[in-house]
C-alpha cells in the first residue's frame, strides 16, 4: 500500500469512466468527495475572489450549477483577515455557501498583484495592492491562513513565474516551489481539509518533468498544474500538459489546471486529461457586457441589441434568458444598472457549467472524441463572425 492510500484523507477521488483503451483521448469522468459535498469532474470552479463570486449570492451559484468555488487566500488575508473569518465561523459560514470551496495558495497574487515584492528562501514580503501596507507570506503562514479559512481544499504555497520567463528564473522558482511544497505539507494539520500541491517548471520540458515527479512524489490529495494559462502559445500549453499528464497517467489523484476559462480551452484540456479548472474569465467578461452563447458571444454594448426582443439564448434556463430580452440587457448596460452585471454573470456561468456537463455526458456515453467537433462549435471555435469570437479571448487572469 502506498503512502497516499495509507493515510486517512478528507478527499477521495474516484475515476468513474477512464480514458478509452484506444488512446484517442485522455478525457476521464471522476468523482471528488469532499467534506462539504461531491464534485463531478471534469469541473469548472467559479472564482469568488473576496468571498463572493462578483454580483451573485449563494442561491444564484447553486442555480447556475456550481458545485465548488475558488476563493483567494491573498485577498482574504489582506481583507478582512483570516483570523476575523475564523472567529466568525470560517469561510463557508461567512459567505453563506455550504458546498465545497478551494482556496489557492496566494503565490500567484503575490507575484501578479502585490507591489514591491521580495522573494527569499523563507517566503515572500510584499506591499498590499489595497493600502500599501507590508506583509509576509511563507509556506507555513499560507497554510495557517488557509486552515483558518477552512476551505475543503487548501493549496501548497508556490512560486509561480510567467511562462515566458528566462530559464534561470524558472529554475530558481521551480526549485523553491519544491522546497515550499514540502514545508507546506509538513505545516498542514487540519484533518478535515485536503491539500493539493503545485507543479511549476515553466515551458522547459526537463524542468516540467522534474517538477511533476517531485510534486507527485509527495502525498498530496491532488495535483495542480501551475504556470500555464498565461502568455504561452496554445501549442506550448498543449505540449506542457501532454508531458505532465503523460507522467501522471497512473497517478490516482485529480489534476487541476489553474487559470483556464474559455470553453474552447477547457475542451482541449479535458481531452488531454485535466479534471479541474478555475478562471475569472466567464464572470469578468460578463461584467464587460459580453454574453457567451452557442457559437460565440454577444457584445451587449453593440447598438444592434437595443431593439432585439429575443433572449440571449432561447435554450438557456438561466434567469436572464427566462425573463428578459437582449434589448433590456443592452439598456441596463448602457445605463450602468447593477442588475446588468448579475444577469449576465448568471448567464455566462450557466453557459460554462452547462458546457462542462455536456463534456461529462459525452465522456460517460463514450462519445467524447466524436462530440469534440460539436462541442468546439458550441464553444465558438472556427467562428468567423465578429460577434462570435470567444475562443481567442485571453485565458489567464490574476484574480
Ligand atoms: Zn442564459
Amino acid at each position: 500500500m502506498t503512502a497516499v492510500a495509507a493515510r486517512v484523507r478528507p478527499a477521495s477521488f474516484e475515476v468513474v469512466t477512464g480514458p478509452p483503451a484506444d488512446g484517442r483521448t485522455r478525457a476521464r469522468l471522476g468523482r471528488l468527495r469532499l467534506p462539504h459535498g461531491i464534485v463531478e469532474t471534469p469541473q469548472f470552479m467559479p472564482v469568488g475572489t473576496n468571498a463572493t463570486v462578483k454580483a451573485l449570492d449563494p442561491d444564484d451559484l447553486h442555480a447556475v450549477g456550481a458545485t465548488i468555488i475558488l476563493s483567494n487566500t491573498y485577498h482574504l488575508f489582506l481583507r478582512p483577515g483570516h483570523e476575523r473569518i475564523q472567529r466568525l465561523g470560517g469561510l463557508h459560514r461567512f459567505m453563506g455557501w455550504d458546498s465545497p470551496i478551494l482556496t489557492d495558495s496566494g503565490g500567484f497574487q503575490v507575484v501578479s498583484l502585490a507591489d514591491s515584492r521580495k522573494i527569499d528562501e523563507d517566503g515572500a514580503t510584499f506591499r498590499s495592492h489595497i493600502d500599501g501596507s507590508t506583509h509576509r507570506l511563507t509556506p507555513e503562514s499560507a497554510i495557517e491562513i488557509q486552515e483558518a479559512l477552512g476551505a475543503d481544499i487548501a493549496v501548497a504555497f508556490d512560486h509561480p513565474v510567467y511562462p515566458s520567463s528566462a530559464r534561470d528564473v524558472v529554475v530558481d522558482a521551480t526549485e523553491r516551489t519544491h522546497r515550499w511544497a514540502e514545508r507546506s505539507f509538513n505545516a498542514h494539520r487540519r484533518e478535515d481539509q485536503a491539500l493539493f500541491g503545485v507543479i511549476q517548471g515553466g515551458l522547459e520540458p526537463d524542468l516540467r518533468e522534474a517538477s511533476t515527479r517531485f510534486i507527485a512524489g509527495l502525498p498530496f490529495d491532488g495535483i495542480n498544474i501551475g504556470g500555464l494559462a498565461g502568455d504561452e502559445t496554445p501549442i506550448e500549453r498543449r505540449d506542457t500538459i501532454e508531458l505532465v499528464v503523460g507522467l501522471l497517467s497512473d497517478d490516482p489523484r485529480p489534476r487541476y489546471l489553474m487559470g483556464l476559462g474559455s470553453p474552447a480551452d477547457l475542451l482541449d484540456a479535458v481531452h488531454q486529461g485535466i479534471d479541474m479548472f478555475d478562471s475569472v474569465l466567464p464572470t469578468r467578461v460578463a461584467r464587460t457586457g459580453n454574453a457567451w452563447v452557442p457559437g460565440g458571444k454577444l457584445n451587449l454594448k453593440n447598438a444592434m441589441y437595443l431593439d432585439d426582443p429575443r433572449p440571449l439564448d432561447e435554450d438557456c434556463p438561466c434567469l436572464a434568458c427566462r425573463r428578459f430580452s437582449r434589448a433590456y440587457l443592452a439598456h441596463l448596460f448602457r445605463a450602468r444598472e447593477l442588475l446588468a452585471y448579475r444577469l449576465t454573470t448568471l448567464h455566462n456561468l450557466t453557459f460554462t457549467l452547462d458546457f462542462m456537463a455536456r463534456i461529462r455526458a459525452a465522456i460517460a456515453a463514450g462519445t467524447f472524441v466524436d462530440s469534440m467537433g460539436e462541442l468546439g462549435r458550441r464553444a465558438g471555435r472556427n467562428s468567423a463572425d465578429e460577434d462570435a469570437t470567444m475562443a481567442g479571448e485571453p485565458a489567464g487572469d490574476p484574480q
